[in-house]
């Protein structure tokens, strides 16, 4: 099966490289603000809207400008990249799918993507405008065909590279298994079999090495130059443990769809309905939410049915024996005992239970016209073509996208 993939690798450019990083990373940004500006500016006068045509054919004008001539150091794709990602986040607007786009500011947008004329090859990278490679750690090896690449510069200081390329991925081996997931605060998953995975917990090092540098930080004065070291340090220190949750996560949901054949989830406006009153939400939010893509990207590289359950309907509550409802089940009860068919339940694995029948139900209504393998394959395609264009047209994406490796370190 053909997937696209991103590896991110840390790079390690030379002092003069991270000279012109810096202007790519500045110039890209200036391009989006300036062309921001115009639009809504344009807009405002006379009710006109300007689309990526006309912003590509003023900047090609604005080059020639003497005032702007510095724009002509960096490469021009990257720079009309840029504007395919504002033309991008218009449409996304007049979509209803994201707010009006914002001006982007220095601390949040140290990126740039590489749409063409990538060269990769022995941990050295070669794009356009740096004359020498760039050096990368390969921590594994990349395959596929190259479709672009992003370059970043995190909080902490470290450089990385995003290749994104077209591969043959060799799905995992078919089971028979079917199970459902249900989505938990003090176990990361439950899944219906009884089998649980650990929510993350970062290390106590880490924890009180991020308390022990953020009051650092805050003795330190405002503008100086021991006060960015230290936030640099506090960088270092969040993304270690993102990393982990990250590697943890990407191990749990490798490990779910390995398993299992079909896998039955609820949708995260259903987890949120049932668990908003949680104190520990926020935390998990972000994990759910991550685990749930990984776990349906993941089904659809390895050949596995991933069906959703978006009706709302009291999991925990029901038992999955006698569908008795115990309406004054509280998040306290752990197990509890069916007052109608006297089964000793366990909260989670219940609901997981509940879960996996639900689907199954959905899943089945929803063949009963079509055969299987057809329904199933013309979703798969839907899902990758969507996915491709996802991928193009969205920078702000690589932040999501599939990071398997991570440069930990
Ligand atoms: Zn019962």
């Amino acid at each position: 099966m053909v997937v696209i993939k991103t590896f991110k690798y840390r790079c390690y450019p030379t002092k003069e490289q991270k000279r012109l990083l810096a202007k790519h990373f500045g110039s890209k940004r200036f391009v989006y603000n300036y062309f921001l500006n115009e639009r809504k500016s344009l807009y405002l006068e006379s009710k006109e809207t300007l689309n990526y045509y006309d912003n590509a054919k003023s900047l090609t004008a604005l080059k020639k400008d003497e005032q702007y001539e510095w724009l002509n150091e960096i490469n021009s794709q990257t720079l009309q990249a840029a504007l395919r990602d504002l033309d991008t986040a218009y449409n996304r607007f007049f979509r209803k799918q994201a707010r009006f786009p914002c001006f982007k500011a220095k601390h949040n947008n140290q990126l740039f993507r590489v749409p063409q004329f990538i060269k990769y090859e022995n941990g050295e990278l070669k794009i356009p405008k740096f004359k020498q490679p760039i050096k990368v750690n390969e921590d594994r090896p990349l395959t596929g065909k190259i479709l672009f690449a992003t370059l970043s510069k995190k909080p902490s200081g470290k450089y990385f590279v995003s290749i994104t390329v077209e591969t043959e991925h060799t799905p995992y081996a078919p089971t028979d298994k079917e199970v459902g997931v249900d989505l938990g605060i003090k176990d990361l998953v439950i899944c219906s079999d009884g089998t649980k995975y650990s929510n993350i917990k970062t290390t106590n090092t880490n924890k009180k090495q991020l308390i022990y540098e953020q009051r650092q930080l805050s003795k330190k004065i405002k503008g100086s130059n021991s006060r960015w070291r230290q936030r640099v340090k506090v960088a270092r220190v969040h993304e270690r443990i993102s990393n982990i949750r990250h590697n943890h996560l990407h191990q749990t949901s490798s490990s779910i769809v390995r398993e299992n054949q079909t896998i039955c989830m609820e949708t995260l406006t259903v987890v949120n309905m049932m668990k908003n009153h949680c104190l520990a939400k926020a935390i998990a939010d972000a994990s759910w939410g991550e685990l749930l893509r990984q776990i349906k990207y993941k089904s659809e590289w390895n050949e596995r049915t991933f069906i959703q359950v978006d009706r709302f309907f009291p999991s925990s509550k029901t038992c999955n024996k006698c569908k008795y409802i115990k309406s004054d089940l509280t998040l306290k009860d752990r197990e509890w005992v069916c007052p109608s068919c006297f089964v000793e339940l366990d909260r989670d694995v219940n609901a997981a239970e509940n879960i996996l029948e639900q689907g199954l139900k959905i899943y089945n209504s929803v063949l009963g016209t079509k055969s299987e393998s057809v329904a199933h394959r013309a979703t798969l395609r839907k899902q990758n073509k969507q996915k491709r264009e996802e991928a193009f047209s969205l920078e702000k994406s690589t932040s999501h996208e599939t990071q398997e490796s991570l440069a930990l370190g």
